[in-house]
């Protein structure tokens, strides 16, 4: 029998810095196309597990000096290595207890489908599941004013991957407590305008407030975000643009992080560019 102090000892010693679980009765109110027993019908656990971005890697853009680091250790090696690495070592330690281990990557749940169906009552190759919603249902975190996920140990700084098992683990609470506050703090922190009103979500119950953004304004925004590498239709991603590089200044000033430093992430003022010159162009 694989315990969950197991796994999560297993977790610690790969450094891996996230891990929720949830029971797959949590996730019975998504349609079957989006539901990860049609990538895995015997999943009994989904597994959520996460690095956090340093916030030094965030240090160069935050000072408009340099976006190539980010773009490396904060994105690609973080997501394709490091992270991908701690997601194959848990897996494996899962299967050496005799369970079967799904690894998943974090690829755009909107992506159309690319193939056709094999069986009449199954959607078609590929299922992209959405991991926000899955890291909010096995208890990581919430999703933040700003659209993004937010934790209470990194706030927004984290990439994360999904495991899909048949081992039978004790699901993680839901989180209780809001880490974000709204939108009296995070209103008027995109300077492009890309949030355009308020939506309500509600993911297993639990209730949270969002922009609505316009996407197509961040996919030219040259304020630390870029355009979904994965694909056209992703979201672009906005770990490192100022509005959540404000949200981490927010969450810290307010001390709702639990990854605490002695000097504060921003000293000046955040420096913002409303025209599209070419900033990374490398
Ligand atoms: S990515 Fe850019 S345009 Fe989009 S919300 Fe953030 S600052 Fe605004």
């Amino acid at each position: 029998m694989l315990t969950k102090l197991e796994l999560q000892r297993f977790a610690k010693q790969a450094r891996i810095d996230i891990v929720g679980v949830a029971a797959i009765e949590r996730f019975d109110e998504l349609p079957p196309e989006k539901h990860p027993r049609v990538i895995f019908p015997e999943v009994k656990s989904v597994i959520v597990i996460g690095r956090r971005i340093t916030r030094g890697t965030l240090r160069g853009v935050e000072e408009g000096s340099n976006f190539q680091n980010y773009l490396l250790f904060g994105d690609d090696w973080l997501d394709n290595r490091s992270l991908a690495m701690a997601t194959f070592m848990l897996s494996e330690f899962i299967e050496d207890n005799g369970w079967e281990a799904v690894p998943l990557q974090n690829l755009p749940p909107e992506v159309p489908p690319m193939g056709v169906k094999v069986r009449p009552n199954q959607p078609p190759p590929n299922v992209m599941l959405d991991f926000n919603d899955a890291a909010v249902r096995a208890g990581v975190g919430e999703l933040g004013y700003c659209g993004v996920l937010l934790t209470p140990q990194y706030g927004p700084r984290q990439r994360i991957q999904l495991i899909l098992t048949d081992a039978p683990l004790d699901p993680d609470p839901m989180l209780a407590d809001p880490i974000c506050k709204g939108n009296t703090e995070c209103q008027g922190t995109c300077p492009l305008n890309a949030y355009q009103g308020e939506t309500q979500q509600v993911i297993a119950g639990k209730k949270m407030t969002m922009a609505v953004i316009d996407y197509s304004i961040c996919a030219a925004c040259k304020n630390g975000a870029h355009p979904n590498r994965y694909h056209p239709s992703g979201k672009p991603d906005r770990l490192a643009a100022v509005c959540i590089r404000n949200c981490i200044t927010c969450l810290e000033k307010s001390n709702r992080i639990g990854n605490r430093f002695k000097t504060p992430f921003r000293t000046r003022d955040a420096w913002v560019i409303k025209n599209d010159v070419d900033l990374y162009k490398i």
